[in-house]
């Protein structure tokens, strides 16, 4: 028989549900068994008990974007009040950049999103070399491989000029898929071959979408800061005409938007686009720290929600954050809403990023069935619970549960 162990404390966090005072999780084999009040499941459960005490267990977090291939550009990037001249000075770096460079960067950042307590993230990928790494990390993730192309006017299999999706990796994997880099990047003929590979192997996608009102501009008039930064890389095709429409109509016209896209970002929205996106139950992945960094604006919690649009969390990459900590992104949300309830955030960035990410069956919330991934943040028993928990997590005050233990990892 596979033995059990209980692990208590003082609070649990189960999102799934109200958070228990004096609750425990109970985990056999790598899995949780069941969740209630601990007195209860003592009662009911034979197996070792750990009592953790004044603090919370909780689900391990999902950050549902990120490019841990960017990691080595912390601190080299300096803060912007726009995105343009964030993202010439992120692509002049990003090619200053060796593969050993890049692949020690990964490292830090895997180590990072472990130390914050997450089990899994939307990783947006450049060159392939975090795919390795992500996988012999222990991280549970989604692979989205970035496509760039504006001058791509070709048809034909996406593979022909990107062989990474012609991998048997590639094609295996349920958890690879092919990313669009944003609307003024792509061109509408890479899109299609972008939708069309992922729908042959039933795969979600992932674009950064509405993120700044140059694109915005860009989309409606087809000149602006994007015309020049295209012009001067020669990327401009003679011929292009914008389609003069917002970036999310856009992207519903290429049919790329569904319950299987993660839109990125998405600030500069109107009523419309926020219909739209609850209507095709795409979701709506929020950066805000990132947004900050960039001077892009910020994301518009409420109205997103109030639409029923479907909403995770991401910290996006150290080339435009200062961390990869989510329990500061939540942070950040709060101070700008703080009617927003907590509990919701906190859903942001565990259950409703597994489910993003196409994990809602196995992570995100301590439910019996589920991965046994927990978290324990102290907290003075005396003080309010939820500015407690988020500050707590934020300042990094952030354990893992073994599945089999008191302390260590999760796995051990
Ligand atoms: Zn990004």
């Amino acid at each position: 028989m596979v033995p059990l162990t209980i692990h208590q404390a003082r609070w649990v966090v189960p999102v799934s549900g109200p958070v228990l005072d004096h609750g425990a999780v109970v985990v056999a084999g790598g899995r949780i068994v069941a969740v209630g009040p601990a007195s209860r499941l003592r009662r009911y459960y034979q197996g070792k008990c750990y009592d953790h005490g004044d603090g919370a267990i909780l689900p391990a977090l999902v950050n549902a974007h990120v490019h841990l291939e960017f990691s080595a550009l912390r601190g080299r990037i300096p803060r912007q009040s726009a995105l343009g001249p964030w993202l010439r000075d992120a692509m002049a770096e990003f090619a200053q950049l060796s593969a050993a460079e890049i692949n020690q960067g990964v490292q830090e950042g895997l180590a990072e999103l472990r130390r914050f307590g997450t089990i899994l993230v939307g990783e947006i990928s450049n060159t392939g070399l975090s795919l390795p790494e992500l996988s012999k990390s222990g991280l549970e993730f989604h692979y989205f491989y970035e496509c760039l192309g504006f001058d791509h006017l070709n048809s034909g299999p996406l593979e022909d000029d990107f062989p990474i999706f012609a991998s048997s990796e590639a094609r295996a994997r349920d958890n690879f898929s092919a990313a669009a880099h944003a609307p003024y990047s792509v061109s509408p003929a890479l899109f299609g071959r972008i939708f069309d590979w992922n729908r042959g192997y039933r795969r979600r996608t992932t674009v950064h979408l509405a993120e700044s009102r140059e694109e915005v501009e860009f989309l409606s008039q087809g000149n602006g800061f994007f015309q020049h930064l295209l012009q001067q890389r020669g990327r401009w095709p003679a011929a292009y005409q914008p389609p003069q429409c917002s970036p999310v109509v856009y992207l519903d016209r290429l049919g790329g938007l569904g319950p299987q896209t993660l839109a990125v970002h998405v600030i500069w929205l109107s009523a419309f686009d926020l219909e739209l996106l609850a209507r095709r139950s795409a979701w709506a992945v929020l950066c805000p720290r990132s947004n900050q960094f960039t001077g892009t604006g910020f994301p518009r919690l409420p109205e997103l929600y109030q639409a029923g649009v479907r909403l995770a969390l991401g910290t996006d990459s150290l080339a435009s954050n200062d961390d990869l900590n989510l329990f500061k992104e939540i942070l950040t949300l709060q101070q700008q809403y703080p009617e927003f309830a907590p509990d919701k955030l906190l859903a942001l960035a565990t259950s409703q990023g597994a489910l993003a990410l196409g994990r809602g069956h196995d992570l995100g919330s301590l439910s019996p069935g589920k991965l046994a991934a927990l978290l324990f943040i102290p907290i003075a028993s005396d003080r309010h619970f939820w500015p407690d928990l988020l500050e707590a997590g934020a300042a990094g005050k952030i354990s893992w549960v073994a599945a089999s233990g008191a302390e260590g990892g999760y796995g051990n």
